[in-house]
């Protein structure tokens, strides 16, 4: 009757009210979480896919709540990019992945690093001169950082973020387009952008064992990227069917469970030690 009708809406109601109330709760607690050290970095190397060399690692931050518990970058990350919080944060990032790679060639080792930006902080108009001041300030080179973007409405011809990606091109700081493939993908301004590596999204990958149609997808995406001459890499590689795929395609770089987790600095040291050796 009218009682059953009305109690799928009460309970949808209440899911979102539950959902708005931990996005503020996380938005409200990040500060004191970064000046607590809650927040830390893991790092998912990345290989060439002929001769499985370790070339780079990928930041990708983690969360460890006090009360809460460990917290997906999949849901705070979204819930940070809503305010300036965002801007906090990636800043927090760089600094933490650049004292990481100073680090690591301390001990030997020279890892480039990939970073997630979120495109309001690319917009910022201090954005270039920032990250330039971050390597320098540290006496990085500027071949030690990529910075992964995702495309969109904010990449269009002339906007301020266009004006940073060429500068830091310029520069030598290489930039990726991450997760494409993924909802709506533009190949028009793909070719105009001072790119130089394009990510095929997760997605896109899952299938191309399996389907022929999901290979196709691949397989034309791969090409049209290394013809506009942007590298190509596959992320969330899981199974070995996947890799003789990619292989058989040309593809340049994998980045997957398969080959890797991310993981503690320590462990990625490691990771890059034995492929020394061997
Ligand atoms: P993303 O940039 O697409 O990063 C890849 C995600 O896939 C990561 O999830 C990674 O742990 C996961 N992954 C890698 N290989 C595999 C695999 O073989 N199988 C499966 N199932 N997953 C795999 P994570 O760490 O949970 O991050 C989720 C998203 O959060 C990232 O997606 C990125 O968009 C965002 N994110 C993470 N760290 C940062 C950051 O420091 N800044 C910003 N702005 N966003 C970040
Ligand atoms: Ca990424
Ligand atoms: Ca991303
Ligand atoms: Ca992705």
């Amino acid at each position: 009757g009218a009682f059953d009708a009305r109690q799928p809406f009460c309970w949808y109601s209440a899911q979102r009210d539950e959902k708005m109330h931990r996005a503020y709760r996380l938005a409200s607690d990040a500060e004191r979480g970064l000046q607590n050290g809650d927040f830390h970095l893991d790092y998912q190397p990345r290989f060439t896919l002929d001769g499985r060399r370790p070339v780079s690692a990928e930041a990708l931050i983690r969360w460890n709540h006090p009360t809460l518990g460990p917290i997906s970058p999949g849901e705070f990350i979204p819930v940070f990019e809503r305010t300036a919080l965002i801007d906090e944060v990636t800043n927090w990032v760089l600094d933490t992945a650049l004292d990481q790679v100073r680090a690591w060639r301390a001990q030997g080792q020279d890892i480039p690093v990939s970073i997630n930006l979120s495109s309001s902080y690319l917009s910022n108009a201090s954005a270039w001169h920032d990250i330039r001041s971050k390597l320098e300030h540290r006496a990085l080179p500027f071949s030690m950082i990529e910075l992964e973007i995702t495309e969109g409405e904010w990449l269009r011809p002339g906007s301020a973020a266009i004006g940073h990606i060429a500068a830091m091109a310029q520069a030598g700081i290489t930039v990726a387009i991450d997760d494409f493939g993924s909802g709506y993908s533009n190949f028009s301004y793909l070719s105009d952008l001072p790119i130089h590596t394009v990510k095929l999204d997760k997605s896109l990958i899952d299938g191309i064992a399996s389907s022929s149609r999901a290979r196709a997808k691949v397989s034309a995406i791969h090409h049209l990227a290394h013809e506009l001459g942007y590298l190509t890499v596959a992320e969330g590689v899981e199974h070995q069917a996947q890799v003789d795929v990619l292989a058989a395609m040309g593809i340049d770089e994998v980045q997957g469970y398969l080959l890797a987790r991310p993981m503690a600095p320590a462990a990625v040291m490691q990771v890059f030690e034995q492929a020394a050796i061997t």
